[in-house]
C-alpha cells in the first residue's frame, strides 16, 4: 500500500504506543494511519530562525518518520498570526468585523505556502497518498503542482466554510478557491460547509458542479468534495476514565460544589466560542430565578489561545469584565456562582470534570465540529448521564441532534435550555444520552481517517 504524508501546520510527535498518557484526539489517530501506512508528517516546529534556511529535522518515533522546518519572525507574523488567525479564523466564523485584511498577511501566507511547499516536495515519493490539514495551508496542493507533483493530494478543512456572500469580501478569494481546487478530495466536516463551498465553485467561479456526486469541474480539471464529520478517539477517551486523575478530577469537583448542581463548559479563549454570549445566558437564568444560586455553580475552564493577536486579547478582557459582574451581583460569603478559570487541563482530568458534571454548556457561535460536545457525552455514566446543551451553529449538532439546541444568541433560549436541563427526568436523559453516545461512539476518528484516506486513493486524478 501507498506511503501516507501528512502535511499540517504543526506536528505532533507520536508518543510510544501504550506509553502512560499516549496521544488521543487527532494527533493519535494520524499518528495510528501514518504508523499503519510507514508515514511521514511534515510541518512547521514551532520554533523561530533569524533567517529562514530550509532546513528539515526528522526525526524517527515508533514507525512515524516526522520532519520539520522552523520558520522567521517575519513568517509567523504574517502567514500565522496574521493571514491564518487574523484574516481566515474570523472570516471562516462569520466574523467580518473581526477579519483583518492586511496585504502583507497575503504575501507572508503565499511565501510560506511556498517554503513548505519547497521543502516537502524532494521528501515525496510518486505513489505517496498526500493529506494537506487545514486553512494554513489552502494553497499548498497548487504549489505541489507546480513543482510537478502527481500524486493524489488531498485537503481536509478543519473549520466551517462561509457562505459566499460573506466569503467574497476576502481580496483574492477566487485565487484562494482556484488553488484548493489542485487537491483531488477536498473534505468539510459538515454539509452545511460543503454546500456553502459548492454554492460559490458554482456560483462565483462558474464551475460546473455535481451536488450529488460531490464533483466540481473547472479549468479541465475534476475535484471531489465531501463532508466527513471528525470523531473522537472514543476508546483512548475511555481508558482515560479509567485513571486515577480522572477520577480525583471528578472526585474535587463534586466536593468542591457540594450539593450544587455543576455546569460546565470548556473552551479555547477564542471568540468563535460564544463565551460572553453564554455569560448573559447564565446571567439571565439567575435574574429569572435568584434561587438559583445556592442550587447551580458554573465552572468555565478556559485556556488562553493565540494570545499575540489583538481581538484574543480583547475577549479576555471583556470575559474577566462579565464574570466579574455576575459574580459581584449574586455572590454572597459562601457562594460564587461562576468559577472562571484561565488555564488548560489533560484529558483524564478533563473527563473527570465532564462526568462530574450534570450539564455540559457548549455554545460556539460557530465552529467547525466542537470536540468537547462529544467528549462531554462520551464521559457521562449511563446510569444517570447529564444533558448536553449544544448550539445549533456548531458543525456537531448535525450528528448531535439529541443534545438540547440552542440558539447561542439568544439569552432568553439560553436560560430556558438550563431549566430544561435541571428538570429533565432521568428516563428522557438515558433516552437521549443513548441516542448521542452510540453516535460519538461509532463515527469517531479513526473511521473519519479511513473514510478520508479511502476516499483518496479512489479519487480520480484523470487530466493532471
Ligand atoms: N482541551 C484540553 N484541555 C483543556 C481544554 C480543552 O485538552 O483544558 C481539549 C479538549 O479535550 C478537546 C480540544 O481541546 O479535545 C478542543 O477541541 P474543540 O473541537 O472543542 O475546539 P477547538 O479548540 O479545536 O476549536
Amino acid at each position: 500500500m501507498s506511503r501516507l504524508v501528512v502535511i499540517s501546520n504543526r506536528v505532533a510527535v507520536p508518543k510510544a504506543r501504550g506509553a502512560a498518557g499516549a496521544q488521543g484526539g487527532l494527533a493519535g489517530a494520524l499518528n495510528a494511519a501514518l504508523r499503519e501506512n510507514r508515514g511521514l508528517w511534515f510541518g512547521w516546529s514551532g520554533q523561530e530562525c533569524d533567517v529562514f534556511s530550509g532546513n528539515i529535522n526528522m526525526q524517527r518515533h515508533d514507525g512515524v518518520t516526522t520532519a520539520t522546518i522552523d520558520l522567521e519572525p517575519q513568517d509567523i507574523e504574517e502567514y500565522y498570526n496574521g493571514y491564518a488567525n487574523s484574516t481566515l479564523w474570523p472570516l471562516f466564523h462569520y466574523r467580518i468585523d473581526l477579519t483583518e485584511y492586511e496585504r502583507e498577511f497575503g504575501k507572508g501566507y503565499e511565501r510560506v505556502n511556498e517554503r513548505f511547499a519547497e521543502s516537502v516536495a524532494p521528501l515525496i515519493e510518486p505513489d505517496d497518498l498526500v493529506w494537506v490539514h487545514d486553512y494554513h495551508l489552502m494553497p499548498l496542493g497548487e504549489r505541489l503542482r507546480a513543482r510537478g507533483l502527481k500524486n493524489r493530494i488531498g485537503f481536509f478543512l478543519h473549520i466551517p466554510w462561509p457562505p459566499a456572500r460573506l466569503f467574497v469580501s476576502l481580496p483574492y478569494h477566487e485565487r484562494l478557491v482556484r488553488t484548493l481546487l489542485d487537491y483531488d478530495l477536498i473534505g468539510f466536516q459538515t454539509t452545511e460547509w460543503l454546500d456553502s463551498f459548492l454554492h460559490y465553485c458554482r456560483k462565483e467561479l462558474g464551475a460546473e458542479v455535481d451536488e450529488q456526486a460531490g464533483t466540481i469541474r473547472y479549468d479541465g480539471r475534476e475535484t471531489v468534495a465531501r463532508a466527513y464529520p471528525i470523531g473522537i478517539d472514543y476508546d483512548h477517551f475511555m481508558a482515560q476514565g479509567d485513571t486515577g486523575e480522572a477520577r480525583q478530577a471528578q472526585q474535587r469537583l463534586m466536593s468542591s460544589t457540594r450539593h450544587r448542581t455543576a455546569m460546565l463548559g470548556v473552551d479555547r479563549l477564542d471568540y468563535s466560542k460564544g463565551l460572553p454570549e453564554r455569560l448573559d445566558g447564565i446571567g439571565r437564568f439567575f435574574d429569572q430565578d435568584p434561587d438559583q444560586v445556592r442550587k447551580l455553580v458554573y465552572i468555565q475552564i478556559a485556556p488562553p489561545s493565540r494570545e499575540d493577536v489583538g481581538s484574543y486579547q480583547k475577549i479576555r478582557a471583556l470575559l474577566e469584565q462579565k464574570c466579574g459582574q455576575i459574580n459581584g451581583a449574586r455572590s454572597d460569603v459562601d457562594i460564587v456562582p461562576i468559577r472562571y478559570v484561565n488555564k488548560g487541563y489533560s484529558t483524564a482530568e478533563l473527563f473527570g470534570f465532564y462526568r462530574g458534571a450534570k450539564i455540559g454548556l457548549v455554545t460556539p457561535l460557530r465552529d467547525g465540529m466542537n470536540l468537547v460536545a462529544k467528549e462531554y457525552v462520551a464521559a457521562q455514566e449511563p446510569d444517570d448521564p447529564g444533558v448536553l446543551i449544544l448550539s445549533r451553529f456548531a458543525g456537531a449538532a448535525q450528528q448531535l441532534q439529541d443534545a438540547v439546541l440552542v440558539n447561542p444568541h439568544s439569552p432568553d433560549d439560553l436560560s430556558h435550555a438550563i431549566r430544561t436541563a435541571l428538570d429533565m427526568d432521568l428516563a428522557e436523559r438515558k433516552a437521549r444520552w443513548e441516542n448521542l453516545v452510540a453516535t460519538v461512539r461509532e463515527d469517531n476518528v479513526h473511521a473519519w481517517t479511513a473514510n478520508f484516506c479511502a476516499d483518496l486513493r479512489a479519487a480520480p486524478t484523470a487530466g493532471r
